[in-house]
């Protein structure tokens, strides 16, 4: 057994908001109570406060590989989705970019404290290589060390062909596996249309079929602005409305977003069990304001934090979009406690995507973690730790990153995998 001691943390967050002093032991890659320490492994975390690796419930990875575009700022989303798309056919996405940009996006993930990204993958040309663009992300999460979801989405793909694709791609990457997660938990594949906005109702029911027949997490996005704007002018309903109509509002299911929705629909999604991933940095920059994620989760729904993608957020920094979260949540009722924000990006994320072992430090749990240096000038005068985590030192990265146990960031640098390789790679591939 191999067995791995953090040591001499300031404090450590276990992620279901308890803050305590003391050692993280592992045990083989799980957060264990004690185990035979004879032979075992020390990190020194002093100075550090402890965290569970956090959880990125909502990307677009694709996106990393166009960021910033000229003409993608500033405008609104039914301007911003087709210059997105002549952006992704100008640069042809096949499995080369896919597995190009998520290695990017990953690295900077880990480099931010980010152990697991579900990765919304919406662009499928007509006869790209499906399996090959999947294969392609989950190849350069492994290499990193990252844990990856693969959400197999849809955005007008044709609706027989994206079930079809989603079928061949769990018997490609998670063959045999009910759930959809891989044996070692560092692969899990899950189905998603973009949003009512986008697909059809058979979209959403042919991509359910396939989840349902594996036990995959479904995941969609909803009540941002256009989404909501298009489901009225097109079916005279709101989006929740159609969801429910087409069996997506259930306990399998994460919504991104949820700009848009009232105390009736709060009242709904909450009894139906469905998730929630609350996105700042992209609805705030987007203009489709601020999701009232205070209201949501004391109705008792569970939200988790994600980033969205490059085309709207251009960092993939998730504990900058968590000091965002705070500091947008006074637009819109009363602010957010720090502590409920973390565990949003930790527990609540895990907790959408079906992984209760995964954002967590109690015992039992995937020994995902992060060191965080706390001992400068920044977090200076900080007198509690949660908080300090999230309000000083913007930006903030993780000394030390761990995956399942294994240290894939250390001294703020990747393990396996040259950083400044990486980056050349992606902008020779799209020619920036
Ligand atoms: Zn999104």
């Amino acid at each position: 057994m191999s067995v791995t001691i953090v040591r001499g943390a300031i404090a450590v967050i276990d992620g279901s908001g308890r803050v305590r002093e003391g050692d993280v032991t592992i045990a083989d890659g799980v957060v264990v109570e004690s185990a035979d320490t004879t032979d075992a492994e020390i990190i020194d975390a002093t100075g550090c406060v402890v965290t569970p690796g956090l959880v990125n419930a909502h990307h677009h990875l694709l996106q990393t590989a166009f960021r910033t575009l000229p003409g993608t700022r500033g405008i609104p989303m039914r301007e911003w989705l087709p210059a997105m798309a002549a952006a992704y056919t100008a640069a042809g996405v096949d499995p080369e970019l896919t597995g190009l940009a998520a290695r990017a996006g990953l690295a900077e993930a880990l480099l931010c404290g980010v152990t697991t990204v579900a990765d919304h993958h919406l662009t499928w040309p007509a006869d790209a290589d499906t399996v090959g663009m999947a294969r392609a992300a989950a190849t350069a999460a492994a290499d990193l060390g990252a844990r990856l979801v693969f959400v197999r989405g849809a955005a007008r793909d044709d609706p027989q062909t994206a079930a079809a694709s989603a079928e061949d791609i769990v018997s490609a990457l998670v063959p045999n596996r009910a759930g959809g997660v891989s044996a070692d938990g560092m692969l899990q594949v899950a189905v998603g249309p973009a949003g009512v906005h986008s697909d059809p109702r058979e979209t959403f029911a042919l991509l359910g079929e396939v989840a349902q027949r594996h036990g995959l997490r479904r995941r969609t996005q909803a009540n941002e602005v256009v989404d909501v704007e298009i489901a009225v002018s097109r079916y005279g309903k709101r989006p929740l409305d159609l969801l429910e109509e087409w069996g997506w509002l259930a306990p399998d299911v994460t919504l991104a977003h949820l700009c848009d929705v009232s105390d009736d629909e709060i009242a709904r999604v909450a009894a139906s069990g469905v998730s929630a991933t609350h996105a700042p940095g992209c609805d705030v920059p987007m203009g489709w304001g601020v999701a009232p994620v205070r209201r949501l989760l004391d109705a008792g729904v569970a939200v988790g934090l994600g980033t969205s993608g490059g085309g709207s957020n251009d960092a993939g920094h998730l504990l900058a979009d968590a000091r965002l979260a705070l500091q947008v949540s006074a637009l819109v009722g009363p602010q957010l406690p720090a502590s409920d924000v973390l565990t949003m990006a930790t527990a609540g994320s895990a907790d959408g995507l079906g992984r209760p072992e995964l954002g967590r430090l109690t015992p039992g749990s995937a020994a995902d973690l992060c060191l965080w240096d706390v001992s400068g000038v920044a977090d200076a005068g900080v007198a509690d730790p949660v908080a300090g985590l999230l309000w000083a030192a913007p930006g903030r990265r993780p000394r030390t990153v761990l995956v399942a146990g294994h240290v894939v960031v250390d001294q703020g640098r990747l393990i396996r995998a040259d950083e400044r390789e990486v980056v050349a790679r992606l902008f020779e591939r799209v020619k920036r």
